[in-house]
């Protein structure tokens, strides 16, 4: 699943294709993403200009004067730039065209992504108006943390990975994180000190960090026919390496479930 690392570096990658240019054609051969393509896209996009390639969360906001483009790319979803001729294959459910003669395509297997649009300001949509701080900006804090969470009994790692709390901690990087801060995935959110909050929440950002820099070498896949773009195997300590010796101790790494997803932590190392 794209994860934050993995969807900034898909709007590194498209950005410098599609910033100032303009759109001249929309092709959705596929509406049935997540929630339904809105059928009044192309007439809304078509001669605009894309002004600004953010993002929010594991949202891509592609902003023109009449409105924003709200992308997501669910499960499976990843978006390329490539040369108009290029034909369409199974997967590729949408097509934005663009004045240089390059397209951005959105390829979706198994179709949780998202395309829509709004006119207004695309931070109140309703899917991102509640989302928590970015986890690389200067409001994810160890204090902003250990205020929220004094009254909260849920452990750690559910904490995590409420968007609410934070946007865009998924799974791999709330096991690597806590592993790297030292903390026990289930140790109650509440009973967490600020000084190891502070640990956890450099452990967050130096670990997206590193996989964001991590894509930055994949950028040029983005423009390439075939293959996967601008995924990438980061070096994991704990994640998916159930009974493996444990990279500080040598002790096995356990793994349970927590909220429906799979824990692995040391549980020597972890506390
Ligand atoms: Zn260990």
């Amino acid at each position: 699943m794209p994860e934050l690392p993995e969807v900034e570096t898909s709007r590194r990658g498209i950005e410098p294709h599609i910033l100032n240019r303009t759109v001249t054609d929309v092709i959705v051969r596929q509406k049935n993403l997540r929630w339904p393509i809105p059928a009044t896209l192309k007439s809304q996009l078509v001669n605009q200009k894309i002004r600004q390639v953010e993002r929010r969360g594991k949202y891509i906001l592609l902003y023109t004067d009449a409105g924003t483009v709200i992308l997501h790319l669910g499960m499976s979803g990843s978006l390329r730039i490539l040369k108009q001729s290029v034909p369409p294959e199974k997967h590729d459910h949408f097509d934005i065209f663009f004045s240089n003669n390059k397209l951005l395509r959105l390829r979706d297997p198994r179709r949780f992504g998202a395309v829509l649009w709004t006119k207004k300001d695309p931070l109140k949509h309703k899917l991102l108006c509640d989302l928590g701080p970015e986890p690389l900006s200067n409001d994810f804090t160890a204090e902003y943390l250990f205020a929220i969470s004094r009254k909260r009994s849920v452990a750690i790692k559910t904490l995590l990975m409420n968007s609410h709390i934070v946007v865009g901690v998924g799974n791999i990087y709330a096991n690597e994180s806590l592993f790297s801060a030292g903390i026990n995935p289930k140790r109650a959110a509440s009973k967490i000190s600020l000084n190891r909050y502070q640990q956890l929440v450099n452990s967050v950002k130096s670990i997206l960090q590193l996989s964001i820099e991590q894509g930055g070498t994949t950028l040029r896949d983005f423009t390439q026919e075939d293959g996967k773009p601008g995924y990438f195997q980061q070096t994991l300590a704990v994640y998916g390496r159930t009974s493996e010796p444990c990279p500080v101790c040598g002790k096995p790494i356990k793994k349970i479930s927590q909220a429906q997803r799979s824990t692995f932590y040391c549980s020597h190392c972890q506390k």
